[in-house]
């Protein structure tokens, strides 16, 4: 695959990710809605556009990295989109963590307009895909995704595909970012029992995180729970409401509850009201500490 590929969202996750297909050598046209965060990518060759959807060419591949449901609608629907200007063939690979509900949608929309959506949402945080070590999750028709494969090998490590239905890769998403709420949330309470015993935390996190904890999701959040460390932010408190608001709504929809979500969302709202909102989504684990009269 040597086409130029067009890549919509340049921030903390986009801008490695665009990075690295520049590396893979393949030609790049970008667009981001802070025009001045393209610099550094149009320096090594990038070409920006004045309008979103005008990084796509005729028949091509466009992926978006926006950070919510509103921003990839906005991008894709309506007749300067993209799912317009794809053109008859053409390929919206959506890599934003987005509602299941609105991926069906929107891959609705490509179909009316001849053209095809692949969900592939990814876990790893920004210096992850600096590294090009993404996990990707893929969903969507079967050709396309053999057809972009080699731009998601240039930007990850791992693809794990779950079928032809296009909500089923963001399911597969939010499992995965409820777990890591949930471990933030547990690692919090654990390492205040322990502070207020008496116990170090920062050496209760080692020892579990080397041993019956050795994960990567325990290791990497149990460092900056135990030091109290959420600055600066891979990925920012905000962002993880609305993860957390999107688990509850397909979980709501799908019929289960999960009082622990529940219960997290107001954990994260909490936070927010605090002031947070520039740290990193492990600072839900600060509510903790207020919650147990630790400064
Ligand atoms: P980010 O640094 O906040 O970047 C968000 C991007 O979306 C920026 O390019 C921003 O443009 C753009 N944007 C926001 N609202 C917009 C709108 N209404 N119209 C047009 N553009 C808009 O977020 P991120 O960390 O890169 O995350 C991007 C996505 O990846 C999110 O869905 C997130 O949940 C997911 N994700 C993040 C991580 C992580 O660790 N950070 C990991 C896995 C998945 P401006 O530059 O103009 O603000």
């Amino acid at each position: 695959m040597n086409e130029e590929v067009g890549f919509i969202g340049l921030g903390a996750m986009g801008t490695p990710m665009a990075g690295n297909l520049l590396v893979g050598g393949f030609k790049l046209r970008v667009w981001n809605r802070t025009a001045a965060k393209a610099a550094a990518l149009t320096a090594r060759g990038a070409t920006a556009t004045a309008m979103a959807a005008e990084v796509a060419v005729t028949g091509g591949v466009a992926i978006t990295m926006l950070a919510d449901d509103d921003a990839v609608e906005s991008v894709v629907v309506g007749e300067g989109g993209l799912a317009a200007r794809l053109g008859a063939g053409g390929v919206h690979i959506s890599m934003s963590t987005i509602a299941p509900a609105t991926a069906r949608r929107l891959a609705r929309i490509h179909l009316e307009a001849g053209n095809i959506y692949v969900a592939a949402p990814v876990f790893g945080r920004p210096e992850n895909a600096e590294q090009r070590q993404l996990v990707v999750c893929t969903s969507g028709p079967a050709e396309a995704k053999a057809h972009i494969r080699p731009l998601l090998e240039a930007m990850g490590r791992a693809i794990f595909d779950f079928g032809e239905e296009p909500g089923a890769a963001n399911v597969a998403k939010l499992c995965g970012n409820f777990l890591i709420a949930a471990a933030i949330e547990a690692m919090a309470e654990a390492f205040a029992m322990a502070e207020k015993s008496g116990v170090d935390r920062a050496q209760v996190a080692e020892m579990l995180t080397k041993t019956l904890f050795a994960a990567p999701v325990y290791q990497r959040y149990g460092e900056m729970i135990a030091s109290k460390r959420h600055l600066p932010a891979g990925f920012k408190l905000p962002l993880g409401l609305k993860d957390v608001e999107l688990v509850l709504k397909t979980a709501g929809a799908a019929r289960v509850p999960m009082p622990l979500a529940a219960m997290l969302r107001e954990r994260i709202i909490a936070g927010l009201a605090q002031g947070r909102e520039e740290m990193d989504w492990s600072a839900l684990a600060l509510g903790v500490l207020d919650d147990a009269g630790i400064k």
